[in-house]
């Protein structure tokens, strides 16, 4: 009996209240925002959290780090508004240089607590191959987070107004080795596509078309082919129950 059998996968369509937990401005619209999108058309209230700020994203030498967080932070900004995401907690820590994960794990606990979605949305912690100690930390942290936050004595001390211990329906991992669920992104292609192009600091135009534009309609187009879909997003979407002690877990 496989444990996917046992625990059944929740439908990330049907999410009402959705947190995207992302280590970087413009990694939310990448991975995720044609499925954003979708889900604030169909009503569901989508809120981002930033892990960091944004400021090791330029390769100019006279460029300052608090310059180019605060323009990384206005073109996240408008990129989650062309989604429908007006709520975006920022953790403020130093783009590529994310402290340890308990740290970042213990601002994600409040944010859940305070956002108290159903579903959360990060990239997958165990991708093969991903160099990005940031990609790699925030998405740990993310997937601990969101198994602390329902425990009253995982720091209590944290506790505010407006928090409180909250369990998540599920947790969409984008960007993973072993996707379960493909989103038919193709009415909402050209909003992700607008919201990728509101980051004008990391996509210039000639580097957008004839980089990041291509692969990433490629790409989206041999996930949405899954499906019969022009274009697709895949995730793999499990429950803090399959996160834990099975061993086929991989495999839901
Ligand atoms: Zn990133």
């Amino acid at each position: 009996m496989d444990i996917k059998d046992l625990i059944p996968i929740p439908d990330l369509l049907e999410a009402k209240n959705v947190l995207v937990i992302f280590p970087h401005p413009d990694d939310a619209e990448l991975t995720a925002g044609g499925t954003v999108a979708l889900l604030t058309s169909k009503g569901a209230k989508v809120s981002y959290c930033s892990a960091t700020d944004g400021s090791m994203g330029s390769f100019d030498p006279s460029m300052t780090r608090e310059k180019i967080a605060a323009i990384r932070k206005e073109e996240q900004v408008r990129a989650a508004e062309t989604l429908g995401v007006r709520d975006i907690h920022w953790l403020g820590f130093s783009d590529g240089f994310l402290p340890d994960i308990e740290t970042v794990r213990r601002k994600m606990v409040a944010v859940i607590r305070l956002v108290k979605p159903d579903f959360i949305i990060t990239l997958d912690p165990w991708l093969t191959y991903e160099a990005h100690p940031d990609h790699r930390k925030t998405a740990m942290a993310a997937v601990e987070a969101a198994m602390y936050a329902p425990f009253p004595l995982a720091y209590p001390d944290d506790i505010k107004e407006g928090q409180e211990p909250h369990s998540v329906d599920g947790i969409a991992f984008a960007v993973s080795s072993h996707p379960n669920t493909v989103i038919d992104i193709t009415e909402t292609w050209e909003r992700k596509i607008a919201a990728c192009l509101c980051h004008k600091s990391q996509f210039q135009e000639p580097v957008w078309k004839n980089v990041f534009g291509p692969i990433l309609t490629a790409k989206s187009a041999e996930i949405g082919r899954k499906i019969g879909a022009a274009f697709g997003e895949d995730f793999k979407v499990m429950t803090t129950t399959h996160l834990h002690i099975f061993a086929d877990a991989w495999q839901v």
